[in-house]
C-alpha cells in the first residue's frame, strides 16, 4: 500500500461550491476511497467554511486547498494595485484554507491562470518573491505550508519547470515554500518525468497527478511508472492527488482558465473510482522492483 495520502480534486464532482455541491464532492469522495480532498479557492465566496470543515472532519477527509490568481488581481504584475489586489486573495485564501482544517495552500500562487503575451519582467519577478515571503511568514505562524505549482508556459510565465520553482522558492526562502509538481505540466516542459523529481528532491511538498489530456488515468500517454519510481527514488511520502477535467462539469471560472474545452467523460464519481484504483496499482506496480 502506498504510504501517500491519496486526493481528488473536487472538479471531478462539482463546478462550485455551494452547500450542496461541497456535500456531494463530500460524498463521492469518500465514496471512492480517497484520503483527502482539494478545494479550487476560485469559487471561495459561496463556500462556507466552517461547514465544510465540519462535514470534512465527519467524513474523516483531510483537505488542501489551491488556486491561482487572475490578470487584474496578479502579483506578478508591475502595477502596484494589480499586485495589492493579488495579495490580498492570497492571504485570504490562506485564511480560508486555515479555517476549513487544511495545513496546505498550494497552485499558481505567484501569477494568473492564463497566456501571458510577454515574459515575466524584473519587476514582477520581484513583486512576486516580496508578496509569497510576506504570505510563507504569514502561514509559518500558522503551522501550513505553501506550494508552488509548476505550470506550463501556456498557464503562466513564472515558473514553467523544477529548475525554475527551485530557484523562486530559494529567493522567496521561507522552508515552508514546497514544490509541487504536475504530470500534466511535467510533460508539456519537463525533459522527462525523472529529472525533475530528483532535482526538487525533499522539497517536494505536493503531487498532481493528470493525464496528458486530463482524462482517465491510462487512457493517454504519461509515463506514471517512471514518474513512481522517481517518487520512490526520493522517498516522497507527501499527498498525491488526481486532477481531472472535463467539459461535463464546469467552473465558471477554472474551467476557462484551464483550456477545459472539451468532454473526456462524463461520470465524475466513476473516473474517481477508476483514479484511485489506477493510482494504488501503479504506485504498488513501482515498489515491485528487484535488482
Ligand atoms: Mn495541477
Amino acid at each position: 500500500m502506498s504510504v501517500n495520502k491519496l486526493g481528488v480534486h473536487a472538479l471531478v464532482f462539482a463546478g462550485g461550491t455551494t452547500p450542496a455541491e461541497v456535500e456531494y464532492i463530500i460524498t463521492e469522495t469518500k465514496k471512492a476511497g480517497y484520503d483527502l480532498v482539494e478545494f479550487s479557492l476560485h469559487d471561495s465566496p459561496k463556500l462556507d467554511v466552517p461547514g465544510t470543515r465540519a462535514a470534512l472532519e465527519a467524513a474523516g477527509l483531510g483537505v488542501v486547498a489551491s488556486r491561482g490568481l487572475s490578470f487584474t488581481a496578479d502579483v506578478s504584475s508591475d502595477d502596484a494595485d494589480t499586485v495589492a489586489r493579488g495579495a490580498a486573495l492570497l492571504h485570504d485564501s490562506l485564511a480560508i484554507t486555515e479555517g476549513l482544517g487544511g495545513t496546505h495552500f498550494t497552485g499558481a500562487l505567484y501569477s494568473a491562470l492564463g497566456k501571458y503575451m510577454q515574459p515575466l519582467s524584473t519587476a514582477g519577478r520581484a513583486n512576486v518573491v516580496a508578496v509569497l515571503k510576506e504570505l510563507a511568514a504569514e502561514a509559518a505562524g500558522k503551522g501550513m505550508t505553501l506550494g508552488l505549482e509548476i505550470c506550463n508556459r501556456y498557464e503562466t510565465n513564472v515558473i514553467n519547470t523544477a529548475a525554475d520553482a527551485l530557484r523562486l522558492a530559494d529567493d522567496i526562502g521561507h522552508d515552508n515554500v514546497l514544490i509541487h509538481l504536475d504530470s500534466y505540466h511535467m510533460n508539456i516542459e519537463e525533459d522527462d518525468f525523472t529529472r525533475p523529481v530528483l532535482l526538487v528532491g525533499d522539497r517536494l511538498g505536493y503531487v498532481h497527478i493528470g493525464e496528458n489530456h486530463r482524462g482517465y488515468l491510462g487512457s493517454g500517454h504519461i509515463d506514471f511508472a517512471a514518474f513512481f519510481h522517481a517518487l520512490q527514488d526520493i522517498s516522497y511520502t507527501g499527498p498525491i492527488t488526481f486532477e481531472s477535467f472535463s467539459s461535463a462539469v464546469v467552473s465558471p471560472t477554472l474551467s476557462n482558465d484551464l483550456s477545459i474545452w472539451r468532454n473526456l467523460w462524463n461520470d465524475g464519481p466513476e473516473l474517481a473510482r477508476h483514479a484511485r484504483e489506477y493510482l494504488v496499482h501503479a504506485i504498488d506496480g513501482a515498489s515491485r522492483v528487484y535488482s
